[in-house]
């Protein structure tokens, strides 16, 4: 999105700059022309050519200046949009973010006959004792690695958000219920499979997850909410397991 949108900015810019240019030189060309209509062809044609020239150097030089003014306007922009979007602690979207794609993705996805949106809501178990047992700050350690493993173990094309806590999110397209599942297992099994070390101790983490398949005309709030009630069957069941809404 972003790359569009800077490629949309360049484009505008340099049409901008071109017809303001080309404006300028024809102004002044236009000004000598006018004013000088009682002196001599050859002065008068000498005038328009210097005004040409000095509009010519000044109009790029004065429009390179706007270009640099509005470019640095820009980058200042799609920092605070990505400020605005993404979650400080693991660098994934926030929830402000998901709520946003992830309505936008569901009701374009709406439309496909052939793809279905499924919705994993990740939480991490027993994730309050990390913070008993190692701290804070080991903690947001464990946070940066599930984001990382899931980052890794999520399908291409994926939106991962972190809705806040230890509770992240994956929305994406699959084309049958299998798929979905097989994600799920791969998630929890990657995430059981690797550790963090923080300050010489091992930390070890499992996840619990809720899915949830999109049904026509679903909301994205209504999604979660099957999505949030699945977790709550798997936390109940044992936790470090799946659970498919109904
Ligand atoms: P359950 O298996 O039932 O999910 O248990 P839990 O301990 O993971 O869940 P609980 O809701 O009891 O605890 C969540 C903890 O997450 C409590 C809160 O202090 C901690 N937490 C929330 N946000 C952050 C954060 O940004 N960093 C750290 N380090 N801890 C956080
Ligand atoms: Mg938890
Ligand atoms: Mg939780």
């Amino acid at each position: 999105m972003n790359n569009d949108f800077r490629h949309q900015f360049w484009e505008q810019q340099i049409r901008t700059s071109l017809i303001v240019c080309l404006g300028v030189m024809a102004a002044a060309m236009a000004m000598i022309w006018v004013c000088t209509y009682d002196l001599d062809m050859a002065i008068r044609i000498r005038g328009v050519i210097l005004a040409a020239g000095i509009s010519g150097i000044l109009a790029p030089l004065g429009s390179a200046y706007a270009i640099r003014q509005n470019s640095r306007h820009l980058a200042l922009h799609l920092q605070y949009e990505r400020l605005a979007n993404s979650d400080d602690l693991t660098g994934l979207a926030n929830r402000r973010c998901f709520n946003r794609r992830g309505a936008a993705r569901l009701a374009s996805a709406g439309r496909s006959q052939t793809a279905q949106t499924a919705l994993l809501l990740v939480d991490i178990d027993w994730f309050k004792r990390v913070n008993d047992m190692h701290g804070h700050e080991a903690g947001d350690d464990v946070l940066c690695h599930v984001a990382q493993t899931l980052i890794h173990a999520a399908p291409e094309g994926a939106l991962i958000a972190r809705l806040g806590g230890e509770e992240f999110t994956i929305m994406c397209e699959i084309s049958r219920h299998a798929e979905l599942t097989l994600l799920a297992e791969k998630l929890r099994c990657a995430t059981e499979a690797t550790h963090i070390i923080y300050h010489g101790e091992v930390i070890r983490v499992t996840i619990s997850l809720g899915l949830a398949i999109a049904r026509p005309g679903d909301t994205l709030s209504a999604l979660l909410s099957r999505a949030d009630k699945a977790l709550y069957g798997a936390k109940d069941h044992g936790r470090n397991q799946f659970s498919v809404a109904a």
